[in-house]
């Protein structure tokens, strides 16, 4: 079939084909693609196979477009797009023993004398910026990333940054991400949970102390 791309979205990495005798508008991912010098442009001539899928809607197949050269096999020699990890530099380490100290002081203080009181103010304030900074959003030195179940190339989002902050590398572009929360209704914690190394021990300290000293510090504040 010919047709032209009539409909396309980048940043989700699908679009609409319509065929060029009018009768069909048919849906069109990236992955479908068998040229990879570019990206589509709405506009560009296009040679597709359409079928049906899974719940019976007009998909294209095998698309190339015109005036491009195909390749055989374009996830081969799409270079994936190795993303680092969120990297812990000395500030971060830095921070997390300021977290640390300043539990510590406190927690003693506490136990020595029993009271909140106002000695106490600098080192909770220190806490709170400490954990504040350390816990901030970092973003990947790479700007995009190649999506761990369809291969595309794909820009960062919030999502993905987000999903990057707390240590996933595979990450999946928004049409594969869509597919998996349409197939996976009910998201898996644990996973979630279990994809958090170091830095779990200081959350769980300073989430656990804190809203006591708060407590604590507005009682005694009150009376
Ligand atoms: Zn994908």
């Amino acid at each position: 079939m010919k047709g032209k791309i009539g409909q396309w979205h980048d940043d989700k990495g699908f679009g609409f084909i319509f065929s060029d005798d009018g009768a069909e508008k048919v849906f069109f991912h990236i992955s479908s693609l068998k040229t990879s010098s570019r990206r589509p442009q709405v506009g560009d001539s296009v040679v597709y196979e359409s079928a049906l899928d899974a719940k019976q809607r007009l998909q294209a197949k095998a698309v190339v477009i015109e005036g491009l050269a195909a390749q055989a096999s374009p996830q081969r020699n799409l270079k994936p797009i190795q993303v680092s990890p969120p990297r812990k530099n000395a500030l971060d380490y830095l921070l997390m023993l300021i977290v640390l100290g300043c539990l510590g002081k406190l927690g003693w203080d506490f136990y020595q004398t029993r009271l909140i009181n106002e000695a106490m103010a600098p080192y909770a304030i220190a806490l709170v910026v400490a954990f504040l900074v350390l816990n901030r959003q970092k973003k990947p030195k790479e700007k995009q990333f190649s999506c761990a179940r369809c291969n595309t190339v794909a820009n960062f989002d919030a999502r993905t940054i987000q999903a990057w902050n707390n240590g996933f590398l595979k990450l999946y572009c928004n049409p594969c991400h869509q597919r998996w929360l349409r197939e996976n209704p009910v998201q898996p914690v644990h996973r979630y949970a279990a994809s958090r190394g170091s830095g779990c021990l200081v959350l769980l300290c300073v989430f656990s102390v804190l809203p006591v000293l708060a407590a604590l510090a507005i009682y005694n504040w009150m009376t």
